[in-house]
C-alpha cells in the first residue's frame, strides 16, 4: 500500500504544481489526508480513496491539463503493461513493451528513444532520471484494469483515437495489394474481403475481420476527456 500511496502522492504533487499551488508538500499531505478521511467513513480501500480523491482534483478546472503538451512519440510500458501497450497501439499510438526487461534497460531505451514511460511501479519512479523528469513518465495505479488504464493515458496526454497500428509491435500500418498478398491470405478471407494492411516494421498482415471490429467499437466507447471507459478490453 505504501508504494501505492507513493505513487498517488507523486501524482498529487504534478497536478499541484501545474497548478502552480504554495506550500506543495503541505497540500499533498492534506490530499492523502483526505483519502484516509474517505476510506475510513465510507468504507473504501485505502488505493480506491486515494484514486477518488485524484479523480476529483485531475477533472476540476485549475488542475486540468492544458492541451498544448506534445503527444508522446513512443510510450515505452514497463512489464507489468503489456495489456495497456497493445490497445495503445490499437488506438493509433506507438508503444514499446517487452516482458522481462529489466528497469536500467529500460530506462536506457526510453531516454534513447525520447520515450515516455508508463509504469505502476512507484519504485521505479524513485529513479533519478524519472524524479528528476530526464524522462517523462507516467505513473499509474496498479489497481487499474486495462480500460481505466487507457482512459487516464488519454486524459492526461489529451490523445484521441487515430488509425490503428500494428498490435504486435506499433508499427505503421500500410495498405496492401490484395494480388500480392494472396499467398498470406486465408483463402476464406480472400474471397469476401478486400482491404489488407501490412506493418511497416514487423511486416505482419491485418485486415478487418471481427476481432478489429471489436476493437474498434471497444475504442469509440472510451470517453473522451478521461473517466471510465469500457469494461470489455
Ligand atoms: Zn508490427
Amino acid at each position: 500500500m505504501s508504494r501505492i500511496r507513493r505513487g498517488y502522492e507523486d501524482r498529487f504533487r504534478a497536478l499541484l504544481r501545474r497548478a502552480r499551488a504554495r506550500r506543495l508538500e503541505q497540500g499533498v499531505q492534506w490530499l492523502v489526508a483526505r483519502a484516509r478521511h474517505l476510506s475510513a467513513s465510507d468504507g473504501m480501500s485505502p488505493a480506491d480513496a486515494l484514486a477518488q480523491v485524484y479523480e476529483q482534483l485531475a477533472t476540476s478546472k485549475p488542475f486540468q491539463q492544458s492541451a498544448s503538451q506534445p503527444v508522446p512519440v513512443l510510450f515505452l510500458c514497463d512489464v507489468g503493461l503489456g495489456g495497456l501497450a497493445r490497445w495503445l497501439r490499437a488506438a493509433g499510438y506507438d508503444a514499446a513493451w517487452q516482458p522481462d526487461i529489466a528497469d536500467d534497460e529500460l530506462l536506457r531505451q526510453a531516454k534513447q528513444a525520447q520515450a515516455t514511460v508508463l509504469t505502476t511501479d512507484a519504485m521505479l519512479m524513485e529513479r533519478r532520471l524519472l524524479r528528476d523528469r530526464i524522462i517523462p513518465v507516467f505513473w499509474l495505479p496498479p489497481t487499474l484494469g486495462i480500460p481505466e488504464q487507457l482512459a487516464l493515458v488519454f486524459r492526461e496526454f489529451g490523445l484521441t483515437v487515430r488509425g490503428p497500428r500494428c498490435m504486435s509491435c506499433g508499427g505503421e500500418l500500410r495498405r496492401g495489394a490484395k494480388e500480392a498478398l494472396r499467398d498470406r491470405i486465408p483463402p476464406r478471407t480472400y474471397r469476401w474481403l478486400d482491404e489488407y494492411f501490412v506493418c511497416s516494421r514487423c511486416d505482419k498482415l491485418f485486415w478487418h475481420g471481427t476481432h478489429w471490429r471489436r476493437i474498434v467499437e471497444e475504442l469509440a466507447a472510451l470517453k473522451p476527456g478521461g473517466g471510465r471507459g469500457t469494461s470489455a478490453l
